[in-house]
């Protein structure tokens, strides 16, 4: 069989770095330690930096600290007399302007080329030693003229090492890697050429090159603007893939007769309360979607306390009315009892109706839910991941609800129903807030209901930082005391469970006996994510009851747990939570009638970062407000814990930095959605090829 030219590329680009000319196995190995394993792999090995000799510096002006590039002639080269680590080859360079030492360590062989005579060009990091400047270890080289006789600016890639690989190694590997690209046409190009040209992108070839050895900013900054497109474009592709997928799915239609359509009307009057505006348009999305033969994959995203709990129950109540079974999937035990509770409430529903199903049940209860479930009589199944158990068969399961948290690889074991009607329809809540601009990058795959009001005037929570000392921490104890007094109640956070072995975090188990020693007249339980089960639903309930006015817990109560009395929470070592997290914390409290306060409780310095995402706490209560704010603190990195939200990791693109490539790239993937630009064959396979180099994300509709 013929290769085609892409064929030949991909077949390149897939050989193992093991033979590529000058790399030994000991390097091969210390490469595959770093997950490069392919040709491929190696060339998508970007730069973190480069060293910039187009930014000369004289030596006069070099100062404590630069990351300095100039030109210099070297005299006094004094090597130790025996080899030793201790003793490093020094130095003097020179220029018209001044002199500056350089020494180096374990690099005696640098003797000769030193010797050789100047001028060099060197890059380094200068450094005050003893009140004068010195270099450690600069790299240097030849200068280079070019035809005019200037001298070459370039740049010098500098790349992520692991131990026992050399800066100069990679940088040959990469050099000679891209050479033998060069020679064989063999850039990795999935971009369509189409979309290239649309977008005046450069090709992949010089991307490559320039990404690796620019030779002026413009050349680096056209390089990095396609591998940004690229990147993003591929993530933007593969959620609309699967959304393309998911709503390809056949589901059965959902619709009300008459007398169902009233009943569910009266469903929505006899609730205590009015719903918003928000969740009547959020409600209307969802049954809409489940009225149609596709199955729904939509999110319900709303800060926390914007009432998704009752969106959801509605719909479950459709699908009841509608003669199906409706699942709802919490992330802990508590929480789970917490939903059945409300809805039980909201829908007054009758005790056969409705099961809860925890991971400590007896099994009498849980054969009683399971046979209900099997003869369909339960209509509602409110659980934690228990409910995805294999002994656990519905009737006829229509609507899947589950936490953002179960995003990703949990909804694959629930068998959402894979009958002749087609699969169940899925709603997925969120109550993190995302800035606009991401949404599509992080749920690109769902379509989505917005919950941007709060249903009732919310009180907004005062926030205040403090230190760590003891005077602060007794303020604060007696201000806690007093809303205790007033029918309030106290949540204190703590970091970490136990005493760590750097000491410096205050651990939970330390601090319990603290607390109890602050507010002598009350009961302190406390609560965190190492204890069974039962025992954190005992205390939850007894706090929740009033026979604990102060509860001690870990981040663990950061989900959903509500307690009305509760106005006062202090968060320890509020450095070490992000921003989304504090939040999240926060909404633990205000949810009665008292006046709430909110206390973190830190000795980060005012002008650190941490401080910084502190000050956004005390300045605003707005979640969508704290996510932009958040997301410019951090760049991206870890923004919202990237694993857990199913963020992906790229390798060059910055959600934030690249907002304007982003819009272009959400502009282009609609165009060939929506096959208002017409592709080659070629195109085709290069896009399929391209989306299985790029990512591999877990698609939660695959299984179902
Ligand atoms: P979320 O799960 O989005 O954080 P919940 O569903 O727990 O929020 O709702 C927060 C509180 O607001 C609950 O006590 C709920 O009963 C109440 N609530 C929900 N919708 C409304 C409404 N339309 N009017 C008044 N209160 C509401
Ligand atoms: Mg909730």
């Amino acid at each position: 069989m013929v290769q085609t030219r892409f064929e030949a590329q991909e077949a390149f680009l897939n050989q193992p770095i093991d033979g590529l000319a000058g790399l030994g196995p000991k390097t091969a190995e210390i490469l595959h330690r770093m997950s490069i394993f392919s040709y491929g792999d190696l060339l998508k090995t970007l730069p973190r930096r480069y060293e910039n000799s187009a930014d000369l510096h004289i030596i006069e002006e070099l100062e404590d600290g630069h990351e300095a590039a100039f030109i210099a002639e070297v005299a006094q080269i004094r090597a130790p007399r025996f080899a030793s680590a201790r003793q490093p080859l020094r130095c003097l360079l020179f220029d018209d302007s001044g002199q500056i030492e350089a020494v180096f360590f374990n690099q005696n062989y640098l003797k000769d080329r030193l010797s050789s005579g100047g001028p060099f060009l060197f890059f380094g990091r200068v450094r005050r030693n003893a009140r004068r400047l010195q270099l450690q270890n600069p790299r240097f080289q030849m200068l280079t003229y070019d035809a005019n006789g200037e001298i070459e600016t370039f740049f010098s890639p500098i790349y992520p090492l692991s131990q026992g690989l050399k800066q100069s190694q990679m940088q040959r590997f990469l050099k000679n890697l891209i050479q033998a690209c060069a020679r064989r046409d063999a850039f990795p190009d999935y971009l369509p050429i189409e979309i290239e040209r649309k977008y005046q992108l450069c090709s992949a070839a010089f991307a490559y090159e320039k990404i690796h050895y620019p030779r002026s900013a413009e050349e680096l900054a056209i390089a990095k603007r396609r591998l940004i497109f690229e990147e993003l474009f591929f993530m933007r592709y593969a959620l609309a893939q699967m959304k393309r997928k998911n709503q390809s799915a056949a589901a059965s239609c959902l619709c009300l007769s008459e007398e169902a359509r009233a009943e569910f009307k009266a469903s929505i009057r006899d609730l205590p309360f009015k719903l918003s505006e928000a969740q009547l348009r959020s409600l209307s999305e969802i049954c809409k979607d489940m009225e149609r033969s596709q199955a729904m994959t939509r999110l319900l995203q709303g800060d926390v306390g914007s009432g998704k709990t009752v969106v959801a129950a509605l719909a479950m109540r459709y699908v009841a009315l509608c003669g199906g079974q409706s699942a709802l999937m919490a992330p802990t035990s508590i929480l789970a009892e917490q939903h059945y509770h409300s809805i039980c409430s909201y829908l007054g529903l009758k005790e056969d109706e409705i099961a809860l199903i925890t991971g400590q049940m007896k099994a009498r209860e849980r054969g009683r839910v399971e046979a209900g479930l099997a003869s369909g009589q339960i209509k509602y199944l409110i659980g934690t991941q228990a409910l995805t158990s294999e002994r656990i068969q519905f009737n006829n399961l229509r609507l899947a609800v589950t936490d953002e948290q179960q995003r990703f690889g949990v909804l694959q074991r629930l068998k959402l129903g894979s009958d002749e009607a087609g699969r169940a329809h899925v709603l997925v809540m969120s109550a993190t807030p995302i800035p606009r601009s991401l949404a599509l990058i992080l749920h690109g795959d769902l379509d989505l209901s917005i919950l941007d009001r709060y249903p009732r005037k919310r009180q907004t929570i005062d926030t205040y930082t403090v230190g760590l000392n003891d005077r602060d921490t007794e303020r604060v104890a007696q201000l806690g005391c007093r809303q205790i007094e007033a029918g309030g109640a106290v949540f204190y956070v703590c970091p970490v469970i136990e005493e760590q072995e750097d000491g410096d975090l205050i651990s939970l188990t330390s601090f319990v006996e603290r607390v109890k020693s602050l507010y002598p007249q009350y009961r302190v339980a406390f609560l965190h994510g190492g204890q069974k089960e039962v025992e954190k639903q005992e205390t939850m309930r007894a706090f929740a009851a009033g026979d604990y006015q102060v509860l001690v817990s870990t981040s663990v109560v950061e989900v959903g747990i509500d307690v009305e009395r509760a106005n006062f929470m202090v968060i320890m070592n509020a450095e070490r939570f992000g921003i989304a997290q504090m939040h999240q914390l926060r909404g633990r409290i205000g949810r009665g009638h008292l006046k709430s306060i909110c206390i973190l409780a830190s000795d980060a310095p005012e002008d650190s970062r941490a401080f910084e995402r502190m000050r956004s706490l005390c300045r605003s209560n707005d979640g969508f407000k704290l996510a932009e704010r958040d997301l410019e603190l951090r760049g991206q990195g870890d923004f919202f814990g990237t694993r857990q939200h199913g963020m992906p990791q790229f390798r060059i693109a910055n959600l934030y930095e690249n907002g304007d490539v982003l819009k272009l790239v959400n502009e282009a993937v609609d165009l060939i959605e929506c096959g208002n630009l017409r592709l080659s064959e070629e195109a085709e396979t290069r896009l399929d090829a391209g989306l299985k180099s790029y990512f591999v994300i877990d698609d939660p509709a695959a299984a179902l």
